[in-house]
């Protein structure tokens, strides 16, 4: 058997012929009919009213922060239980980030560390310029709360949707309840342009704020006028051209994800020691990745170690991330929570991602499923 990915790229047979067609047309060039009709099938999908398509999830996270205006000596306030390209953006606009932990019931930010972070910034008349929330996993945050708590303090909200396309709350698209969403087309996400990111936005300014960064910033003179410093953040016409082919499968691309997070849970769920990721009431998650949650007074083995003995059966499976505040590269930074330990550092010991991707055969998953079922039960306290 091949080598079983965490979640690998899935073609769905139509993306070599908008390509091709970009050829046809020599729309190698930036820009270009595939990048119109891939925002449009993204805003169709998402419901969102506008959308910018870039380089990257992180180059749209970068240019939300830089259309909100944000700058040095700011502080912006994010989840810690995140991949660092959520966080690196804060930096490049040279802000400071504020950590919010996560909460056992969503393994997101959690609402009351938010609050007690945003009385304390308030007392101190210190208020963040951005909240930046993540969906990890798929899974989706408490938007309600958060959004109230935002609104409260009028603080614009930033959602990072990259692991979340087509997660929903209440049957609204995550990405578009907060300012602005970002969505990624890296290679392991939902769906991929090889590499790729989208902005989204509910006010046609942001979206053209964003457009002039991403574009170097050129002033709309018939010579050559730079009043700020700007980007080279837009996505390719070739690669738009994936996206485009990607949008007519991701239906059915997110029913398989959940259709494995489901056969995960007939079998794992009642193991000894072991529990699935937690679905919030209201949401519909896309199952980006499934992950399990493994109680340490009954497992005996780290997460670490089932990563390592997986990997010599031919099966990725990744830990859970090391949260940012605990990061050398972002040491200085507070992380706020309300629990004596934080949950954040919690999950990272305890919470273990399963190959979840679309294109995965029942044969394979069984195999994963028995795998792990036997280095379990070994390392079990009877
Ligand atoms: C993948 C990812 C990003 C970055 O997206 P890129 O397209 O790889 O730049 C940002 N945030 C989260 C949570 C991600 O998983």
């Amino acid at each position: 058997m091949d080598k079983i990915y965490l979640s690998a790229p899935h073609m769905g047979g139509m993306e070599m012929d908008y390509i091709q067609k970009a050829f046809d047309k020599n729309w190698i060039a930036p820009l270009g009919e595939n990048v119109d009709m891939f925002e449009a099938a993204i805003m169709n999908y998402t419901e969102a009213d506008y959308a910018l398509a870039l380089s990257s999830g992180t180059a749209a996270i970068h240019l939300a922060l830089q259309t909100l205006g944000i700058g040095h000596g700011d502080d912006v306030f994010c989840s810690t239980l995140t991949f660092a390209a959520t966080a690196n953006p804060i930096a490049y606009v040279g802000a400071n980030p504020v950590f919010i932990d996560s909460n056992e019931k969503t393994w997101n930010m959690c609402p009351n560390a938010l609050k007690l972070a945003l009385g304390d910034a308030a007392q101190k008349d210190r208020l963040p310029k951005a909240v930046v929330l993540v969906h990890i996993l798929g899974l989706v945050a408490q938007m309600d709360e958060i959004m109230e708590i935002c609104a409260t303090y009028g603080v614009p909200l930033i959602e990072d949707a990259a692991e979340s396309l087509g997660s929903t709350y209440n049957n609204q698209m995550t990405g578009t309840f907060g300012e602005m969403g970002i969505f990624s087309f890296n290679g392991n996400k939902i769906i991929t342009t090889s590499g790729g990111g989208m902005l989204v936005s509910k006010q046609k300014e942001k979206r053209e704020k964003a457009f002039y960064y991403a574009t170097q910033a050129k002033e709309d003179v018939p010579y050559y006028l730079h009043k700020e410093v700007g980007f080279n953040y837009r996505l390719s016409n070739i690669l738009a051209g994936i996206g485009i082919g990607q949008m007519k499968v991701i239906a059915t691309h997110i029913e398989n994800r959940r259709t494995i997070f489901s056969n995960y849970k007939k079998i794992l769920a009642p193991m000894s020691g072991v529990s699935m990721m937690p679905i919030l009431e209201n949401t519909n998650p896309n199952c980006w990745l499934s992950a399990i949650r493994i109680d340490t007074t009954k497992i005996t083995i780290s997460t670490q170690e089932i990563v390592e003995k997986m990997a010599e059966k031919g099966i990725e499976a990744r830990m859970m991330w090391n949260p940012l505040h605990k990061q050398p590269s972002f040491s200085r930074s507070k992380c706020y929570q309300i629990t004596e330990q934080n949950v954040s550092e919690k999950l990272f010991k305890e919470v273990l991602c399963l190959p979840s991707g679309s294109g995965m055969t029942e044969v394979e998953q069984v195999y994963v499923i028995e795998s792990l079922q036997i280095i379990l039960e070994e390392n079990t306290r009877k």
